[in-house]
């Protein structure tokens, strides 16, 4: 691959276009894939690499370009645009690279490794100012993407930071094979109850395991929501997740979730938000149908599964949301009951 007239050419075929972004009042480059790729780990460093003269810095949202970049020494904040390279400075990585990565990605938190041996990392993170304590635990492979990992605990803090102590009973983030339970790969988290720990699939944070993923399901979007950039996937499943500790608070605050479930289906045209969900039993009445379809259309076919994984997708979009994807009317209602029941403080 090679960067020619603002274009990045994969042999004879224009694969990509550089067009100008303005972040945060200053001059930016964007990538534009001009022909239908599977973004695979090894592309990813192709790409980096014909954007070695760029003086410019990068906005770009993709994990694996995000992760390749930064080994080649682009640098910035989480989830903002990158810098290019300071060919002048020296190296700084230290003993623990990712671990320093990891720290410098999230100021004001304490990173600290946990325990010996490099086959498991374990990582203590602590925010003071009464938003507590995580441990993070993942296996120790050096296709971890730091600034993923940062995302992840990121998220994970700020929901705490809002929700304070409703939120504050996911004490631990596992990211392990298999931790979404389907050996299908459709889901990329899972919950249990009571446990205090969220589980992460790797194919998150480890840069082979997404490339996998990707090339596995060739481009095909999931069936659970996919979050606007510049969030990560991580961000998303980890709201998602936990949202799963969360609505335990609501199940048990008297009115809540039938007022919820009301509020939800009004926004439907339907009398409960149950109903909607039951739009594609034989013989549902037309409008629960159509309510049905709009959970589709507007959260994720994924969220038709319960009222639990409803809410669940609705969080994560909520959550996730950002000032140039505006969320669909029925993800603002639920933001907005959100509000209205647990008012920030
Ligand atoms: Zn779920």
């Amino acid at each position: 691959m090679e960067l020619r007239d603002g274009t990045i050419w994969q042999g004879s075929t224009a694969f990509a276009a550089l067009e100008r972004a303005e972040i945060d009042g200053s001059e930016a480059v964007a990538l534009r894939p001009l022909v239908p790729a599977v973004l695979d780990r090894e592309l990813a460093r192709e790409l980096v690499a014909a954007m070695a003269t760029i003086d410019r810095r990068l906005a770009i949202g993709d994990e694996l370009v995000r992760a390749e970049a930064r080994r080649a020494g682009w640098r910035g904040p989480l989830r903002r645009a990158l810098s290019p390279p300071d060919r002048t400075a020296r190296g700084t990585a230290g003993a623990d690279p990712c671990v320093g990565a990891v720290r410098d990605l999230l100021p004001g938190v304490e990173v600290t490794r946990r325990g010996p041996g490099r086959r498991v990392l374990r990582l203590r993170a602590d925010a003071g100012d009464g938003v507590g304590r995580l441990h993070l635990k993942a296996p120790g492979r050096d296709d971890l993407m730091p600034e993923v990992v940062a995302a992840a605990l990121d998220t994970a803090f700020a929901i705490r930071r809002r929700y304070g102590r409703m939120a504050a009973g996911v004490q631990r983030i596992t990211i392990d094979d298999g931790a979404g339970g389907f050996d299908d790969h459709s889901h990329a988290g899972s919950t249990q109850g009571g446990s205090g720990t969220i589980y992460l699939e790797t194919s998150l944070a480890f840069a082979d395991a997404m490339s996998d993923q990707r090339r596995r399901t060739a481009g095909r979007p999931g069936i659970s929501a996919a979050v606007p950039r510049p969030w990560l996937a991580i961000d998303g499943v980890v709201a998602h997740e936990i949202w799963h500790n969360m609505d335990a608070t609501l199940a048990v605050t008297p009115g809540v979730y039938v007022e919820l479930n009301r509020a939800l289906g009004a926004e439907l045209g339907v009398e409960t938000f149950e109903h909607a969900l039951r739009g594609r039993d034989s013989g549902a009445p037309e409008p629960w149908r159509a309510g049905f379809r709009r959970i589709v259309e507007e959260v994720s076919p994924y969220a038709t599964s319960n009222m639990r994984e409803a809410t669940a997708e609705l969080f994560k979009l909520w959550w996730c949301a950002t000032p140039t994807s505006p969320t669909s009317p029925l993800v603002a209602r639920f933001g907005a009951l959100l509000d209205h029941f647990y008012p920030p403080s």
